[in-house]
């Protein structure tokens, strides 16, 4: 069964809205090179058919994917300009895509009231078909797909060379560990790329921002496993003093996966329809991981992971897992120096 951790909706003080401002950096400083792409490599020769529909998968309550979803637009416009197609310049249809319990109604109330598309929620998992046969021009993700659909199951049995004891992550675990991260996420993404390849119009394009390091890095000495580990520790010094049980950081495990670009050209490579046509990592000034005070590095943190954590443990401990997170944070910022960066994928049908 797949599962499902959306990000913290509403508007408050540890939303995501609120706290994304990361992730929105990362989208400003890869937007050249959306544009380059769009103005390159998307074939609107080849289409038909109005609207120009486009998708955001895993767009959680914005405004990022809004943000998003207008530069692409434009790009698209100007495409068609350049191409002398003015006047079958199309209407735009944008599909916002969430697992159903993403906020929303948080992300429909906030909508830009200026915005030149229609605009459909598309509720559901992204590892799976979400949308009819080619019928979609261009697909975009950011910041998602990191996210496993599900804890790999042998992490949580005790008599698996997997199994996780005293950690919440394969950062700093056994190498069984780790294979078993790896082994969900190619088949996740197997998935992922599979449903893609059958909705995406033949001239479309694919772009992927995907948190991710260089190859040959341990996840160990980058950003992602440093506060990995310090969330992982937080959790075992609450242990040791009772507040939770250790049996329960055992069972724990956060299902995200950071992939490398040999990992993901492999994965592309495997799928018999898609080629890419460019991968390379972001700027890295999209990485403030090394820039940032404790605190709002947990609470960045907290807006994109508490939900995970908020399923399995109590309530009452998630205050105080910050809090100590945030002072964790800051008496190691030395091992913060951003190495891991984000990968920017574009790909297209062959
Ligand atoms: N794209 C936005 C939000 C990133 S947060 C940005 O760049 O700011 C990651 C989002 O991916 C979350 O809202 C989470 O619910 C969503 N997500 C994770 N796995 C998903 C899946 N399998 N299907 C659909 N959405 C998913």
């Amino acid at each position: 069964m797949q599962q499902s951790f959306p990000m913290n909706g509403g508007d408050g003080p540890h939303s995501y809205l609120n706290n994304s401002h990361f992730q929105r950096q990362a989208i400003n400083v890869s937007r050249t090179m959306i544009e380059e792409a769009i103005a390159k490599k998307l074939d609107v020769k080849c289409f038909s058919s109005n609207p120009f529909r486009l998708a955001d998968l895993g767009c959680s309550v914005g405004p990022n994917t809004f943000i998003a979803m207008q530069h692409i637009v434009e790009a698209v416009e100007r495409k068609y300009l350049a191409q002398g197609l003015k006047s079958e310049m199309p209407e735009f249809q944008v599909f916002f895509n969430d697992h159903v319990a993403n906020d929303f109604n948080t992300l429909f109330a906030s909508l830009p009231t200026e915005r030149r598309y229609f605009a459909c929620g598309v509720p559901g998992s992204f590892h799976g078909r979400l949308f009819p046969e080619s019928s979609i021009h261009f697909m975009f993700s950011s910041h998602a797909l990191h996210w496993l659909s599900k804890v790999p199951e042998e992490l949580l049995d005790k008599n698996s060379p997997a199994w996780n004891r005293g950690r919440i992550h394969y950062t700093s675990g056994p190498e069984k560990v780790s294979h078993a991260y790896a082994a969900q996420f190619e088949h996740d993404m197997e998935i992922f790329l599979s449903a893609r390849a059958k909705e995406l119009v033949v001239g479309g394009m694919i772009v992927l921002l995907i948190p991710a390091l260089p190859n040959g890095i341990p996840i160990s000495q980058s950003p992602f496993g440093a506060m990995f580990d310090l969330l992982g520790a937080s959790l075992m010094d609450m242990a040791k003093e009772g507040l939770i049980s250790e049996a329960e950081v055992d069972s724990f495990n956060l299902p995200i996966h950071i992939a490398s670009p040999e990992q993901m050209t492999e994965l592309v490579e495997r799928n018999e329809c898609l080629i890419i046509e460019r991968m390379e990592f972001v700027d890295p000034r999209s990485n403030l991981f090394g820039l940032i005070n404790g605190k709002e590095c947990a609470m960045f943190l907290r807006a994109s992971l508490e939900g995970v954590f908020a399923q399995y443990f109590e309530s009452g401990i998630i205050d105080q897992l910050f809090d100590r997170l945030s002072k964790k944070i800051m008496e190691s910022s030395h091992q913060l120096e951003p190495v891991g960066t984000l990968l920017f994928v574009v790909l297209r049908l062959k």
